[in-house]
């Protein structure tokens, strides 16, 4: 049934009273039948979809895509980033089992579920990086102590590092103490991106890509700006070469060569 897009903040505010047992299933039916005129059936059916998303499983029944947005959106704002990635796996598994059993692709489900996990992701990342440079900055560290850290992590065969009871993953250690030691310019033209706050931006590239095994050391990540590291990852790439702590390579037809050294 087509459900208009005013009533969608009712049906999750209900369905939440229902889940977290507040309202009956029956009240809460009641209520979505009567102020949100929906029927039974798919009042039903919105219980079962939010329960199963907050607990990251298998959900059987379809919705749309606007519903389902909404629905990744508060529960991310209820449950915060874990309560998401449990969201968008139960998104998953229901894609995977609903496309097959009806034969349909559902693509904007697809890309709404594409969308969210690069987001979380990718901004989780960058988060616990900044973190990790503030933590960092806060112990006035000299460059030599920062460098030493660098090679004391990448013989670190745990996958978490703490600083004073945070647990950081390691790779994002990593990161963080690069962007440092690179000054936060790019590698390719020196650019920095200065943000409101004072801190600057500038992203990694890795050489040979993580799930190509690639390392995470400075040998095989480069800090660079958002155009070079979307250049570097979308454009052509010839006769990369890696000799002695330098890296050489056609990027475009332009020649770029970087010493990976840190010193
Ligand atoms: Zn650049």
């Amino acid at each position: 049934m087509h459900i208009p897009n005013d009533v969608v903040p009712l049906i999750y505010d209900t369905v939440k009273l229902v889940n977290d047992r507040i309202l009956t299933g029956k009240a809460g039916i009641n209520i979505l039948v009567e102020q949100g005129r929906i029927n039974e059936n798919t009042a039903r059916d919105f219980i079962h979809i939010r329960r199963r998303m907050i607990d990251g499983k298998r959900f059987t029944r379809n919705s749309s895509a606007y519903i389902t947005e909404y629905f990744l959106l508060r529960i991310k704002k209820d449950y915060g980033h874990d309560g998401l990635e449990r969201a968008l796996k139960s998104l998953k598994l229901h894609i995977e089992y609903y496309s097959k059993k009806r034969g349909t692709k559902l693509n904007k489900l697809r890309a709404l579920y594409e969308a969210y996990s690069l987001k979380t992701s990718y901004s989780e990342k960058v988060d616990e990086q900044d973190e990790i440079i503030a933590q960092l900055k806060l112990h006035k560290l000299t460059r030599e102590q920062l460098i030493d850290m660098l090679k004391q992590l990448k013989s670190k065969p745990s996958s978490k590092i703490s600083i004073k009871g945070e647990r950081y993953s390691r790779d994002n250690f990593t990161i963080a103490l690069l962007k440092i030691l690179r000054d936060f310019k790019c590698q390719i033209c020196d650019t920095s991106i200065l943000k409101a706050n004072g801190s600057f931006y500038i992203e990694a590239a890795h050489i040979v890509p993580k799930r190509d095994r690639g390392e995470e050391s400075s040998s095989n990540i480069l800090i660079l700006c958002p155009n070079h590291h979307k250049e570097f990852d979308y454009g052509k790439v010839e006769n990369l070469q890696q000799i002695d702590e330098r890296i050489s390579f056609k990027l475009n037809g332009r020649l770029v060569d970087l010493p990976l050294l840190i010193e």
